[in-house]
């Protein structure tokens, strides 16, 4: 028997309408807020990872789907979903264009990962990228825009907030940062003492217990922010607060990205484990030039779905539409053919099989109806339909010409 590939899953439900119910909760509200879908390839070029996502970072190095195609190209299936949005916006000469413009997008994404348990290689996004707005205003909206969703789906959240600093302030951080590594050398793990040389920022998230104590008295991003960062943070944190949107600083808050830049933010949960990401995003400002587009200011997220749809409270689910049956083979075409009137504006579920009163009336709970209608031998005579109504118990036979 052909299984699955591993870290790969079918969604039955109930997380299947969950996932559902997240998709259009979250399309709803990202429409609210003017963004439009998005589409792109599931495979790009190997080479738009390697230069946006970064050689170093583990999704490069370790975790591609990524393979020679029968024409010879060196192909991957995307680990993530922002290289392929920016890749297409420059495709489009959008940043030549200029102007705002504001996309959000859904599907799966691939890492070749050990699976465990809330990690598979194949797993689903719902993200977020806006392109043209440089204004901290918009980094504003996207996290609240972000607390709508996880709101509207009953999750509660936590956010934490750093800024990541610009092209002015963060080179001189990160000499303070290397020349304090170099003093703690003797108490950081060997990733670290790599990371001190290819991207020391990286070290600030290390999972490694000791580093994290050594690291206390690192020097802090957001004590060394240039004037510009400095204010854009503070207008940050007051529309937040003027909003109602709670956040801690966590000044070791580094998104795993290398183009990053200014505002960074994840939301966790404690409902999943202590204080597991459920999503993040931040602004990164230089990810189009660096991938040959027009220098474009952007800000964007991403939320993990698989991790949230324990956690998503869906509706009390209600009846809906119709169930219609028959009690004989020969009403079988009288059925058909009202069931296809009513399918113009109702959702109805047909049994093919004849049935018994009482059978019909199980079937009809099984698939959550709100109504049974049934032909019997005297409905069929006659051209009526004896329809139940399941919700407030009443019942009533009429002609099929009104039905
Ligand atoms: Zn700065
Ligand atoms: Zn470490």
């Amino acid at each position: 028997m052909i299984q699955s590939l591993r870290g790969m899953n079918d969604m039955f439900a109930p997380d299947a309408e969950r996932y559902e119910y997240f998709i259009e909760t979250a399309t709803a509200i990202a429409k609210r807020y003017g963004f439009n879908y998005f589409e792109s390839p599931l495979l790009e070029e190997t080479a738009l990872f390697k230069r946006s996502v970064g050689e170093s970072s583990d999704i490069v190095g370790k975790e591609m789907y990524q393979f020679i195609d029968k024409g010879e190209n060196d192909v991957c299936l995307r680990p993530e979903g922002t290289a392929g949005v920016v890749r297409a916006f420059i495709q489009k000469k959008l940043d030549k264009q200029g102007g705002i413009h504001r996309f959000f997008y859904h599907g799966p994404m691939f890492r070749y990962e050990r699976p465990q348990k809330g990690r598979l290689r194949e797993f689903h996004q719902f993200g977020i990228e806006s392109f043209g707005v440089a204004s901290v205003l918009e980094d504003a909206s996207l996290i609240m825009m972000l607390a709508d969703i996880l709101k509207a789906l009953g999750i509660s959240f936590k956010l934490k907030l750093n800024s990541l600093g610009c092209q002015e302030c963060m080179p001189p951080y990160r000499e303070k940062l290397v020349n304090f590594l170099e003093s703690a050398e003797e108490y950081i793990c060997h990733d670290c003492l790599r990371r001190k040389s290819t991207n020391p920022i990286r070290v600030l998230d290390c999972k490694n217990g000791s580093c994290q104590e050594k690291y206390v008295d690192a020097p802090k991003l957001a004590d060394n922010l240039c004037g510009s960062c400095d204010v854009d943070f503070g207008v940050l944190q007051n529309l937040l607060r003027e909003n109602g949107i709670d956040f801690e600083i966590d000044t070791h808050l580094v998104r795993g990205l290398d183009y990053y830049s200014k505002t960074a933010f994840e939301f966790v949960s404690d409902e999943i484990g202590a204080q597991s990401a459920i999503a993040g995003g931040g602004r990164y400002d230089r990810l189009v030039e660096f991938l040959d587009g027009k220098e474009t200011p952007a800000v964007g997220f991403a939320i993990g779905i698989e991790r949230l749809l324990e956690l998503i409270k869906m509706p009390e689910s209600t009846r809906s539409g119709y169930y219609m049956g028959t009690m004989d083979d020969e009403g079988l075409p009288i059925i058909m053919k009202a069931a296809q009137a009513k399918r113009q504006s109702e959702r109805v579920v047909v049994e093919y099989k004849s049935k018994n009163f009482k059978n019909h009336l199980k079937g009809a709970d099984k698939v959550n109806a709100r109504y049974c209608a049934i032909i019997g031998e005297n409905e069929r005579n006659e051209g009526t339909i004896w329809v139940k109504d399941l919700e407030a118990k009443t019942e009533e036979t009429v002609s099929l010409d009104t039905f």
